[in-house]
């Protein structure tokens, strides 16, 4: 990088907001993928006036920019593959604004989910996208990535929440969208954003719908001894038009991994369902029942409950899975391969036999679980990373999966988006996509050789050594 950049970004920034130490780069170059790649510098705005400016120069003289808030995007999203500027936007953590009477709050891109949902507890509401990350992900990744999680079958994604947001393009700083709840004034820029991954703009601030918090929860654990039958016990509860507020599923190997690596107590099986209702106390109590009704003579064994400690307990188990998998053989890891899939809800159970074939067929291990009741799958591949005839097989056996899905009719990604790790499947025209990032990006300086831009096999930038 230009000597002159450096010397403009530090007319801009004090030198404790800038980075350059050979150790603090490497460690910035990593996100929760597979993938590392190493900033020319990393900078650490404190607001939008500063990312303008940053932009600007970056512009100016064609260096990359890279936005990062956690760094646990799974598809190589916030991996600096060109170098350049990277910009660390956790230290825009503010809550600006909260009201609960108008339904939204306004926050900056580095708020922490969490965080956010523990300022509006205090007002008996919440931002539901919940993603299994949610304690340390950032909002502005959130949006970028449009991330979601086991409430989305009720409450939806976090695209659904975005009311307005502030964006610094390479040619300035705009605003879309508004904070009312309806809009029909115009292009929703606010919404290409959403799941744009960097590659337009960075976020500088955020208008979001929040939502009041349910009065109780309570949750169901069923048990079966055929993935299949896991499967019809979804597709008959979606079907008989109730929405619960997750409905999760966990294949054989998953199970088994939490179990060790937890030591969380859950029943020996081919598949379990964790479904959870939430509303009025009342409701909760009738849609409970009707949830064991409909799973009578499906499922092996059913177990309720609405005690706080146990479902915390089974939360923790299913959110502890992604871990939990990288402890469940010798000399492996879990690495985020063909992680997201999403297909029709009713195709779930075929999907999950059919990645039990595939990885057979290849010699690799893959544990599925996730958000069933809409459809959206989490494969991890579990192989040995020293070992370049593992990611061979991988890799062939990834492109078997997508295959699969979308022969289910089902797309790359539900949730974590597309970055390298799932480029080449891609959805939706390339062209189209290629026309609106030169439109706003000219120089393609914004998180460049990403998404509908990466060409090459995926196995590329690893981590591993
Ligand atoms: C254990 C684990 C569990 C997970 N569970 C889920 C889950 O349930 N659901 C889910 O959806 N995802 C999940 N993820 C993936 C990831 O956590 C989410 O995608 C999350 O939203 C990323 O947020 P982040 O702050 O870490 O973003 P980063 O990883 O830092 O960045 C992600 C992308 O957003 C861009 N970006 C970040 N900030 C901005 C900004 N201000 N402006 C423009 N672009 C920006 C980056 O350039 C990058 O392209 C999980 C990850 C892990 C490691």
């Amino acid at each position: 990088m230009e000597q002159i950049v450096i010397d403009k970004l530090h007319d801009i920034l004090s030198s404790d907001r800038i980075f350059t130490d050979k150790a603090d780069l490497y460690a910035y170059g990593f996100d929760a993928s597979i993938h590392h790649a190493t900033p020319d510098i990393v900078v650490k705005p404190k607001s939008s006036e500063e990312v303008e400016e940053i932009v600007k120069i970056a512009n100016e003289y064609g260096v990359p920019v890279v936005a990062r808030g956690a760094g646990t995007a799974l598809c190589g999203q916030a991996v600096p593959i060109h170098g350049g500027i990277l910009l660390d936007m956790t230290g825009m953590n503010k809550i600006k604004e909260i009201r609960v009477e108008d339904l939204y709050c306004v926050v900056e891109p580095g708020v922490i989910y969490a965080k956010l949902n523990e300022a509006l507890a205090k007002y008996g509401f919440f931002f539901p996208p919940t993603p299994g990350s949610g304690d340390v992900c950032t909002i502005g990744g959130m949006i970028a990535v449009n991330a979601s999680g086991m409430r989305a079958i009720k409450y939806g994604a976090t695209r659904d929440y975005v009311l307005g947001l502030e964006i610094v393009f390479p040619y300035g700083r705009v605003r879309f969208g508004s904070k009312t709840l309806k809009n029909s004034a115009g292009y929703q820029v606010e919404r290409l954003i959403v799941g744009s991954e960097g590659t337009l703009g960075i976020i500088t601030e955020a208008t979001l719908r929040i939502s009041p918090l349910p009065e109780k929860r309570a949750v169901a654990l069923a048990s079966f001894n055929d993935v299949v039958k896991a499967g019809e016990g979804v597709a008959a509860i979606i079907a008989s038009g109730m929405i619960p507020s997750a409905l999760e599923i966990m294949d054989k190997v998953c199970i088994e991994a939490v179990k060790k690596a937890m030591g969380i107590d859950l029943p020996d099986a081919e598949a379990l369902l964790l479904i959870e209702v939430d509303g009025k106390a009342g409701e909760v109590r009738e849609s409970i029942e009707k949830v064991a009704k409909i799973l009578e003579g499906k499922a092996s064994q059913i177990e309720f409950t609405d005690d706080e400690e146990r479902m915390a307990e089974l939360w923790r188990g299913r959110k502890g899975v992604l871990p939990s998998l990288s402890r469940y053989g010798e000399d492996m890891v879990s690495v985020s391969l063909a992680d997201d899939m999403s297909v029709p809800i009713s195709k779930v159970p075929y999907a999950i036999k059919e990645f039990q074939e595939i990885a057979k067929k290849y010699g690799i291990i893959v544990g599925t679980y996730g958000h069933a009741g809409d459809g959206n799958l989490h494969t991890k591949v579990l192989i040995n990373p020293k070992s370049p005839d593992a990611w061979q097989r991988a890799e062939k056996a990834v492109d078997k999966i997508y295959k699969a899905v979308n022969r289910l009719g089902g797309i790359a990604s539900g949730e974590h988006g597309i970055g390298i790790t799932k480029a080449p499947w891609i959805n939706g025209d390339i062209e189209t996509m290629e026309r609106i990032k030169a439109a706003i990006d000219p120089k393609n300086i914004m998180n460049p050789g990403k998404m509908e831009q990466w060409r090459k096999s995926i196995i590329a930038y690893l981590r591993y050594r």
